[in-house]
């Protein structure tokens, strides 16, 4: 909606005075920041020393509220009270993609931060590479993009989950060049990519082009783990800005096992799990912003808090996230993020279902909670239909061995009461 469209609806307008003051207040280098304020407003970073500054947290869009908790569906009206809330909180930072809740996510976007005027948020959208075949889809999608967003531009835009072979597609597709012209028409403002694979690729990607920024999965369990320290070293290297996904690791990190809670808790009693994972990705000077898919408003609220006079940690609080980390270490969780990218298995094994029944068991103990769930699956969605085809194998960005882990998990069912089988 362009501000004339908006300024008609005067309902809207009396609700969102505060947000037309911050529009008004925005400069020509396009920085969407000011000294507008309703309440607290969590702390900005500045891109590159200029005069762009972003929140440090910004709204991911791949978990939005659903109006049934199995389906795809957004409920739009709890979105947009959400949206509301960002905004007014200085959250002016919105992260879409063409996959995220099977296309509804961009669909949202068009239905209802679109409402808002377009000077008082930063949207960032994603090219899909892998669901390219031939390079004229490049310009179909993100026409398509541009439609469902109804918008004329996106702030920030990114090549969508990059790895060695997406890498020759893009070149293939010559994906880069198509979308640097739109960049040249001012149809993006900062273009980017994000990214799953190893560092050594990483490296390739970086040195091809002069990117404006990059997203990549960071918390304190990826660290080493997936070796995010090296990923971010890459891009801070090169003076390219981070932007971070996948801060609490699908939500792991806010929902620890006892013991490690317990270390946080006797840290800081008042201190969520989730405020120290994203204290920790905060922390780091090249993070421009922290991605958190928040589903409910508790989830914003608290978040608001955490990056509202933002404190990096020191180095006594380092230690007690190691502490906690050792102790989450000897759940044997599996590290899936729920990101479904191996979905639809051909089988019909419900894969991201499964790992997170199972992790919920690992972390909290309750064998039988798992098991009452887990035996309401259809047979063809249980671990024990997976045939070994490997089709989800190359589709994990976290590189879980999806066969193995759940021949792990049908063998633990085997091995305990209470099966039905
Ligand atoms: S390996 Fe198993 S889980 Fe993966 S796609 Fe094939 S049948 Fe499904
Ligand atoms: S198994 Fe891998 S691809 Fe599937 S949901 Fe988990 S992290 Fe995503």
């Amino acid at each position: 909606m362009n501000r004339r469209d908006f300024l008609k609806s005067a309902l809207t307008l009396a609700a969102l005075a505060p947000l037309t003051r911050l529009a008004a207040k925005a400069g020509a280098d396009g920085d969407k920041s000011s000294d507008f304020s309703k309440g607290a407003q969590v702390t900005r970073r500045r891109y590159k020393g200029t005069s762009l500054t972003l929140p440090m947290l910004g709204f991911g869009m791949m978990r939005l509220p659903r109006r049934n908790p199995q389906g795809p569906e957004i409920d739009l009206a709890e979105a947009e009270r959400m949206f509301r809330r960002a905004l007014e909180a200085g959250v002016n930072y919105f992260d879409t993609a063409y996959f995220y809740h099977n296309g509804l996510s961009e669909k949202c976007v068009g239905a209802v931060l679109a409402k808002f005027p377009r000077d008082s948020f930063y949207l960032a959208d994603k090219m899909p590479v892998r669901a390219l075949r031939k390079a004229e889809d490049v310009e179909r999608i993100w026409n398509e993009q541009l439609a469902k967003c109804k918008i004329d531009y996106f702030d920030f835009y990114l090549l969508h989950n990059l790895n060695r072979d997406r890498w020759e597609d893009v070149k293939r597709f010559k994906v880069w060049e198509f979308l640097r012209e739109r960049q040249k028409e001012g149809k993006i403002r900062k273009l980017g990519f994000s990214f799953h694979d190893e560092p050594e690729v990483l490296e390739t990607i970086a040195a091809a082009h002069d990117w404006d920024f990059a997203q990549i999965q960071l918390n304190y369990l990826d660290w080493t783990l997936y070796r995010s320290k090296e990923q971010y070293e890459i891009l801070t290297k090169r003076g390219i800005p981070v932007i971070v996904m996948e801060p609490l690791r699908g939500g792991a990190l806010a929902n620890l096992n006892d013991e490690a809670t317990k270390v946080f808790k006797a840290a800081a009693p008042n201190a969520s799990s989730a405020s120290w994972a994203f204290r920790f990705a905060g922390s780091l000077p090249n993070v421009l912003c922290i991605l958190s898919g928040m589903t409910k408003m508790e989830h914003l609220e608290e978040n608001i808090g955490t990056f509202t006079n933002f404190k990096a940690l020191d180095d006594r609080e380092r230690a007690v996230i190691e502490s906690a980390l050792a102790a989450y270490r000897k759940t044997g969780a599996i590290p899936c993020t729920a990101c479904r990218y191996c979905t639809p298995c051909p089988a019909g094994v419900a894969i991201p279902r499964i790992f997170g029944l199972f992790n919920h068991y690992k972390v909290t103990g309750n064998y039988m909670q798992f098991r009452m769930i887990y035996d309401k699956l259809s047979e063809d969605e249980r671990a024990s239909a997976c045939v070994e085809c490997g089709a989800c194998l190359k589709k994990c960005p976290q590189k879980i061995d999806i066969p193995k882990q759940l021949a792990r998990i049908d063998a633990e069912l085997k091995r305990r009461p209470g099966r039905r089988r």
